[in-house]
């Protein structure tokens, strides 16, 4: 029935309204009733008691009756009671304000029996309605000579309570319809924009990253939501062009050496390719196979760093982890006629970090750095301690990288023109790799080339001086 926030609100605010009116007819009337009937008594009683003092037993006789009569009716005409004036017995001498009792007796008049000040009721069924009745005595003497008796309507009492509830109802109700402008505030400030940002968050979900809702720009909380949203749909936007870019990528890179290989061997087979050439193309074929493995294991290292694999920290020396990457590249050093000139502020030089995945970013680096060297010439590389940090770099005299390239060789897949050619065997994965691992450590790496002089990448990791091995 309540499904959505607003018909929660409204009805909360209609119960509200309703449980105020019940608060107002039911518990207020009652002790607006009470307070009114009790004030109104109390003023009858002090007219009654001053009567009773100005009136001695001897006013009861008939000459003197007359005068206090003249008085009385004037009273009674002011306070709007009916007075009478009763002799201890139950006499009534005098009957002002009302119909004419004058020698009639109350019947069961007993002036002890009721020990409030006041009565309400037909007073010994003396009236056909309801009175308020208050009564004081006159004293002589120390005896009681006869009562001053006020009877008020009780209609009057009633009367009285209405017109005053009636202002409170009035009251009430401007208060709440006053009060309908919180459901406006809370309609346009809240229930419309949530309505737009619920229609934003499926058109997202759609895939309509485009979708603008019109609250963007509000400083409130609904703006900030509405802001974070559409940053959102951005990012998802990005990532989803970026997740096309890859299987595009993925699916060239692939299909290229699928392809020549498909293409050696077919032609190997019906003879385009004589058997005496057979060798060479199939070293061909497995320079190709070699290629996509390392795609496929560059692939898998990057998506399992990917899902924040945990780093198998420990601590070794990093100089001596770059002496074994060289050496481990002596080989095609040696052919490219290119050696490494290492320089290590310490001899050792102990860091915190994932061995094996370090080792893979040297790896990475000083490949690249082995590929874009000319022949004969020196690949520098250094490490050096900065505040708690060993800080390494891998400087190369090679092609350089292009200006406009330098942002994008931290991209999947990307590999720069010029590279392209003299680089067959690269899969445009490995800075990703390298950048992705140093990250992971919560490092950072940088690039500083310039195209034909060189490049230097700089990479941090954490010292382990102090730490326990
Ligand atoms: P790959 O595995 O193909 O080398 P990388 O991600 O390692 O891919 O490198 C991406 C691109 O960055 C390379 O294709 C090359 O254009 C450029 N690059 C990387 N290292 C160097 C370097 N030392 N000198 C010049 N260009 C480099």
């Amino acid at each position: 029935m309540f499904k959505t926030l607003y018909s929660k609100f409204v009805s909360g605010y209609i119960l509200y309204g309703l449980l105020g009116f019940l608060f107002i007819a039911f518990i207020s009337s009652s002790m607006t009733y009470d307070l009114l009937l009790s004030e109104r008594a109390e003023a009858l009683y002090d007219e009654a008691s001053l009567i009773a003092s100005s009136y001695s037993k001897e006013s009861f006789y008939a000459e003197e009756l007359e005068d206090v009569g003249k008085q009385l009716s004037a009273v009674a005409a002011f306070t709007g009671a009916e007075i009478w004036l009763c002799s201890d017995e139950g006499q009534i001498m005098l009957s002002e304000g009302g119909r004419d009792l004058s020698g009639r007796f109350i019947e069961g008049f007993d002036p002890s029996s009721d020990g409030s000040s006041y009565t309400t009721g037909t007073f010994y069924g003396m009236f056909s309605s309801d009175m308020l009745t208050v009564m004081a005595p006159i004293n002589y003497g120390y005896s009681t000579g006869g009562y001053v008796l006020l009877h008020y309507p009780m209609s009057m009492v009633l009367y009285s309570t209405n017109s005053f509830l009636n202002i409170v109802y009035i009251s009430g109700l401007i208060i709440f319809l006053l009060s309908l402008q919180i459901l406006l505030i809370f309609t346009f400030s809240v229930f419309l924009p949530l309505k737009q940002i619920t229609k934003a968050a499926s058109e997202y979900a759609s895939g309509n990253f485009d979708y603008k809702t019109s609250i963007h720009g509000k400083n409130d909380e609904i703006g900030y939501l509405a802001s974070t949203l559409e940053f959102m749909s951005g990012e998802l936007a990005k990532q989803e062009e970026s997740q096309r870019q890859f299987i595009a990528n993925v699916s060239h890179d692939f299909r290229s050496p699928l392809t020549s290989i498909k293409g050696y061997l077919e032609a190997m087979l019906d003879g385009t390719i004589p058997p005496e050439l057979s060798e060479k193309y199939i070293k061909r074929v497995i320079s190709e196979t070699e290629r996509l493995n390392k795609l496929t294991e560059g692939m898998l290292t990057l998506n399992s760093l990917d899902t924040k694999n945990t780093l198998k920290r420990s601590i070794f020396d990093i100089n001596r982890t770059i002496k074994e990457v060289c050496a481990s590249n002596e080989n095609i050093c040696t052919k490219k006629d290119i050696h490494f000139e290492l320089t290590f502020e310490d001899e050792t030089e102990m860091v915190y970090a994932d061995y094996g995945k370090i080792q893979q970013v040297l790896y990475n680096l000083i490949d690249n750095a082995i590929k874009f060297s000319p022949q004969g010439s020196a690949i520098y590389i250094s490490t050096a301690a900065r505040q708690r940090k060993i800080f390494v770099s891998v400087m190369d005299m090679g092609i350089g990288i292009p200006k406009d390239s330098i942002k994008k060789i931290w991209d999947r897949f990307y590999k720069s023109d010029s590279s392209r050619g003299k680089d067959r065997s690269g899969t445009g994965l490995g800075l990703s790799i390298v950048k992705e691992i140093i990250q992971a450590h919560g490092e950072n790496i940088d690039v500083v080339s310039t195209e034909k002089v060189g490049s230097e990448f700089t990479f941090s990791l954490p010292q382990a001086e102090g730490m326990e091995q």
